[in-house]
Formats: C-alpha cells, sequence, structure tokens
C-alpha cells in the first residue's frame, strides 16, 4: 500500500492516472512554483464534449496543509478508481474494510458507485482535482519526526523573523485583514495570527504561490463546486468560516465588504461569534436558497458515508460526520471556502457570477478510535480513504444527475 505517498510519489501517481487515460484525463502544471521550487498538479477529468454544452464544473484541493496525510493519497486514488471504472464500464467499487485493531473487530462492507454515476461524473461534469496543494509543507511533515505537524508552507522568514512559513488556509483574500474585520475583543477568539513565529495560524503578508494556484482554478471558466479536504474533525463544513451566518433580508448589511462593521467603524464591530451581534450574511432566497443548499448537499456528503457504514453499531457512529458551518469549529478568516463562496455575492467582482458556487471543507478522520488524526496509520487509512471516496463521489454525482447550465 503506497499511503503515505511523498510529495514526490503523488506527482508521480497523478502522471500515471493522466497517462493511463489520456481521452479523459489531462494533467496541467499549476502557474507558480513552490518556495522550494516544486510544480503543483492539476487533474482534469472530463469526456470532450461533442454537443458544446454547457457543464458544470467542479474543484476537489487537497494537501493545503502539509501534516494532513490522508486527503492527498485519497483523492489520487478516487481518481485512479473513478477512471478505472469509467473505462471498464462498472460500478467503482468501495472495497470493505475491517479495523482489526478494534476488540472485537470493526468491518465495514464494501459498497458500489453505480456506474450510471461513474458515467454521468466523467461525460456531464468538467472535474478538476488538485491533490496536494502545498507539497513543501508535506516534504516538511514526513522528512523528521520533529516536523511531522508541520501545517504551512515554506514561505521564507519575513525581515526581523527566524520563522518560515504561511497557513495558506489564512491567506485567502477574504475578508481581508482580520484585525479590520473583527473587533479587538473577537480578535483573541480567531483562529489568525500575524506572528510568523505561530506554528499554525500565521496569515502571511501576501498571497502564497500555492494560494495563487489555487485561485486560478476560478477564471476564466466558472466553477459550480468547491470541495477542500483536510483533517481531522468528521465533519462536513460549509460557509461562513469568519462569523455566524444570518439571512435575514433586514441584515443584508451585516457584511464583509460593509465598512460600517470594521474595526473603527461606526458599530461595535464584528464578534467572530455565531449568533453574536454580528452574523456574516448568507444569501438563502429563492431560486437558489443557497444557506439551505449547502446544509442539504453537506447531508448528502454525510449519508453517503452513513448508508455505506452496514449495521454495525460501531461502524454507524464511527462513520459520523457533523455537517455545520466553519464558524462553529472555530472562526477563521482567509480560508479557500470562504474567499470561494464570497464570490458569489462579491460586489466588487465583475462581471458577476452568472450561476452560484458551492463550496466545502471536509475534515475527515478523528483522534479516536486509533485513526491517528493528522496521520492516521496504514493500518487504518483505508476508512479514511472510503470516507472520502464515498462523500465526494456523492457530490459529483449530484451535480452529475442535473440538467446541465
Ligand atoms: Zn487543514
Amino acid at each position: 500500500m503506497p499511503y503515505p505517498r511523498s510529495s514526490a510519489a503523488i506527482e508521480v501517481a497523478v502522471e500515471a492516472i493522466a497517462n493511463g487515460h489520456p481521452t479523459v484525463c489531462t494533467r496541467s502544471l499549476l502557474t507558480n512554483p513552490t518556495h522550494q521550487g516544486r510544480r503543483v498538479s492539476c487533474l482534469k477529468i472530463g469526456k470532450p464534449s461533442t454537443t458544446g454544452a454547457g457543464r458544470y464544473v467542479v474543484v476537489l484541493t487537497g494537501g493545503v496543509h502539509g501534516r494532513e496525510w490522508a486527503p492527498p493519497d485519497a483523492l489520487v486514488s478516487l481518481v485512479d478508481r473513478l477512471l478505472t471504472a469509467y473505462q471498464a464500464g462498472t460500478t467503482m467499487p468501495i472495497p470493505a474494510f475491517t479495523d482489526l485493531d478494534s476488540v472485537p473487530p470493526v468491518t465495514y462492507p464494501a459498497a458500489q458507485i453505480p456506474a450510471r454515476d461513474v458515467r454521468g461524473i466523467v461525460e456531464e461534469l468538467d472535474l478538476y482535482v488538485v491533490p496536494l496543494v502545498n507539497p513543501d509543507g508535506r516534504a516538511t511533515s514526513q522528512a523528521r519526526e520533529a516536523d511531522k505537524d508541520w501545517r504551512k508552507n515554506r514561505s521564507a522568514a519575513p525581515t526581523g523573523s527566524a520563522c518560515e512559513g504561511v497557513d495558506l488556509n489564512r491567506n485567502f483574500p477574504f475578508p481581508g485583514d482580520y484585525q479590520v474585520y473583527y473587533n479587538v475583543a473577537a480578535e483573541s477568539d480567531v483562529s489568525a495570527s500575524k506572528d510568523p513565529c505561530d506554528i499554525d495560524n500565521y496569515v502571511g503578508t501576501a498571497l502564497e504561490p500555492e494560494v495563487r494556484n489555487v485561485m486560478e482554478l476560478f477564471t476564466p471558466s466558472p466553477v459550480d463546486y468547491f470541495v477542500d479536504v483536510h483533517s481531522w474533525a468528521r465533519k462536513i463544513l460549509h460557509p461562513w468560516a469568519v462569523d455566524g451566518n444570518q439571512a435575514e433580508p433586514a441584515r443584508t448589511g451585516e457584511n464583509w465588504h460593509n465598512p460600517v462593521w470594521n474595526r473603527g467603524g461606526t458599530t461595535k464591530g464584528r464578534d467572530g461569534a455565531p449568533g453574536g451581534p454580528y452574523d456574516e450574511y448568507f444569501p438563502n432566497q429563492d431560486p437558489h436558497r443557497l444557506l439551505d443548499a449547502h446544509d442539504l448537499l453537506g447531508k448528502v456528503m454525510r449519508d453517503a458515508i452513513l448508508d455505506a457504514a452496514g449495521p454495525e453499531v460501531r461502524a454507524f457512529s464511527r462513520s459520523w460526520y457533523d455537517v455545520e458551518q466553519a464558524a462553529d469549529l472555530y472562526p477563521a478568516p482567509g480560508t479557500s471556502m470562504d474567499w470561494a463562496f464570497s464570490r458569489n455575492i462579491d460586489p466588487s467582482l465583475t462581471p458577476p457570477l452568472a450561476r452560484p458556487l458551492y463550496t466545502f471543507t471536509i475534515e475527515c478522520g478523528s483522534e479516536e478510535n486509533g485513526e491517528g488524526g493528522w496521520h492516521p496509520p496504514v493500518e487504518l487509512y483505508p476508512k479514511i480513504e472510503r470516507e472520502i471516496h464515498l462523500a465526494v463521489m456523492a457530490l459529483l454525482a449530484w451535480a452529475a444527475m442535473l440538467p446541465g447550465p
């Protein structure tokens, strides 16, 4: 079993997949090399349209945080299994898995993704997969035990500091400077730091190359669905991460681009607490009902994992993923998910998006029952892998089933 692959081995695997399925899969290198000179690959899956009909576009990313070992491997194997099944005209197998470390052992039964879903996904969608956004971070995390929990990229230490690295999932340009967005009281509760030596949440001072790589996937073509796979929490998160959600027409002014809510503005500012005096506006009107749709799609992914758990009660409870807004976990600025979602209602975006963009973060795995948190052991990795495959395939099948845009 190859897991956990090195950064170089992920690239080898990605190239092999593209070479093995040239009619439906192409590999491209994203524009910006990393600080250590690595290139980041993107796989595009989709049978070229013969009718010129529009397709929904899905972007999947993983490996934004170096120490999160399972998602890049699982995204590689997802594409491999999907295309292997497509080529054979068969179902896509989700193998059975038995957790032999639990007493007595826990079995998760085999499942099948129907052949019609496999075909629909490959033929009706344009799917972009970047399994490893941050290869420098992964290489650091895997190089020596002392750096196993390395999360950031390897951006050079700023002048006056000895500490390298930026948290890429705090570096996206939304909602701008968090010390302007939040009021002073909220700042200590927010998962972000301007200290380069903060080992987790240093926001950086400029857009990092890995972040620009992800952002470039959203232009010029529209994106309809975006899923960023992280670990761990066994949660399926949707926006907002910055603050609580509210969808009240009378409170549309509670939004990130309204300066009256900024620090120093004419209000008491943004509190970063769901249900507090300020909550970020999340549109939920007809016809798209974006807040309801995010909750529904999150539950579609959750239920796909649960439906495959089988009758054993421990298998069911250990397959449970909460569906919630990200700020319920902790408030955080600068995430890929929030940045992408903000494009739905960003007044500075010209032209505005023609169709809605649905965005999610999957926090796969757990620290319980030997799952290993950021570093699932080889014996337990197949459980995490199947959860990612089941959830993502459910979203892809959903998108493929809809009438095209
Ligand atoms: Zn993460």
